[in-house]
């Protein structure tokens, strides 16, 4: 039966798309060969196996989720699964937007979640939640490619000379140039993968079932690894290349800062936000806390924001005598707002007196704290004397330098 190529979709159409995510199936090969492996526990089903110590589907969803036409995400659950709204809760946390249950055969699945998506003509790609590798660049390939002539399928060129073999013997050599393994996302517009799978062929892709109608399937070739975990190799071959991707994707900002303050008579001495008993202060705007702001100086320099006395000028009255903990938290606040986050910072105190090893540690949990960092050995205090030498050696200031690392993670 040939039928004319599916018409392209109208360019007009809404960049927006659809993703169905099919997570119902019980991963029999995987569970098969991490049993055979000598894996004692429990093993779930397949989608919700951990993967560097998240569920699979969690990186899938991610990886989707980051693509910015991809604003529906339908997620195809076991029927088990639809009752446990704490797992749903979860799945939307990492970017799901629907749920829908499963069917007995994957292409049921698929055809529940399709009709789970916006009936708005829009394009619909269709992903294994197995696939966690899947790059965004390749889903925007695949679903341009669909734009443009209709359906696509993401695909891996085959690198191997090809055999097709008929009872463990070679019958013949397949031309591999023709060979292109066939991934996920598959796309095409919404009803007419509906009507392709409302064929009721039996099929192991959408594609297949798009083919069994004559419709052209556009090949679309992956630019980036997008294995499919099936066996326990597959994981392993997963956990690999994620690790790899994410530490690539992990970039670092360093940044220092200092301060120095005059100490005068009756001010409080307060270091890191901890008051440390002294009959002189630093004399300042502030409360003039020289770790905290050389502190914010530090993380300030690390995200590219200038400094302290851009963010808040001493001719501000709010900050007349304010806690520098303020400081620490505005800072925080737009270094996260950057996507970055602290890994550790080293700060030296540099005064003469008062003497500060009783005190170093209450200030690092102090400072550890402000930074929302849950592990204290992220944060150094290093206390030392000027020698006697110049205006600190002299006991008529106290000073401080940060130095802090930042990380961009994805
Ligand atoms: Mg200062």
């Amino acid at each position: 039966m040939t039928q004319p190529p599916n018409p392209p979709s109208d360019p007009t159409d809404s960049e927006a798309v659809s993703v169905v995510l099919v997570a119902a199936g019980r991963g029999q090969r995987l569970r098969e060969s991490l049993v055979k492996r000598g894996f004692v526990g429990q093993v779930g089903r397949k989608a919700f196996v951990s993967i560097l110590g998240q569920p699979l589907i969690a990186w899938t969803l991610k990886a989707l989720a980051a693509v910015p036409t991809v604003d529906n995400l339908v997620v195809v659950l076991h029927a088990d699964d639809m009752a446990d709204e704490a797992l749903k809760e979860q799945l939307k946390s990492w970017g799901a937007t629907h749920f829908t249950e499963g069917g007995r055969r994957r292409q049921d699945s698929v055809l529940n979640g399709l009709r789970a998506t916006p009936d708005d003509g829009r394009l619909v790609g269709v992903h294994d939640a197995a696939r966690p590798l899947i790059h965004p660049d390749d889903v925007t390939a695949v679903f341009a490619g669909a734009r443009e002539h209709g359906a696509s399928v993401l695909s891996q060129r085959a690198t191997s000379t090809v055999k097709q073999s008929k009872d463990g013997w070679v019958s013949q050599t397949l031309p591999r140039e023709m060979i292109f393994l066939a991934q996920t996302p598959q796309v095409a517009r919404r009803e007419v993968l509906i009507n392709a799978l409302m064929q009721d062929f039996e099929v192991t892709d959408e594609a297949m079932a798009l083919e069994q109608l004559g419709a052209a399937v556009r090949i679309v070739e992956a630019q980036h690894p997008n294995p499919k975990v099936t066996t326990a190799q597959d994981k392993d071959l997963v956990e690999f290349l994620l690790r790899k991707q994410k530490e690539l994707e992990v970039t670092y900002r360093i940044g220092e800062g200092s301060d120095i303050h005059r100490l005068v008579e009756g001010r409080k001495l307060v270091l890191g936000g901890v008051e440390v008993p002294y009959e002189y202060g630093p004399l300042g705007h502030s409360d003039g806390d020289v770790v905290l702001h050389s502190l914010v100086d530090a993380l300030l320099g690390a995200a590219g924001l200038g400094d302290i006395g851009e963010l808040f000028p001493d001719t501000d009255p709010q900050h007349k005598d304010a806690a520098s903990s303020v400081f620490v938290a505005e800072a925080m606040k737009r270094v996260r707002g950057l996507g970055l986050e602290v890994i550790n910072a080293d700060i030296t105190i540099l005064a003469e007196r008062p003497k500060l090893s009783p005190w170093k540690s209450a200030i690092r949990e102090s400072v550890a704290t402000l930074l929302g960092l849950s592990d204290v050995q992220a944060v150094n205090i290093k206390a030392k004397t000027n020698e006697g030498l110049d205006a600190i050696g002299r006991k008529e200031a106290l000073a401080a330098r940060a130095s802090v690392l930042l990380q961009k993670s994805s």
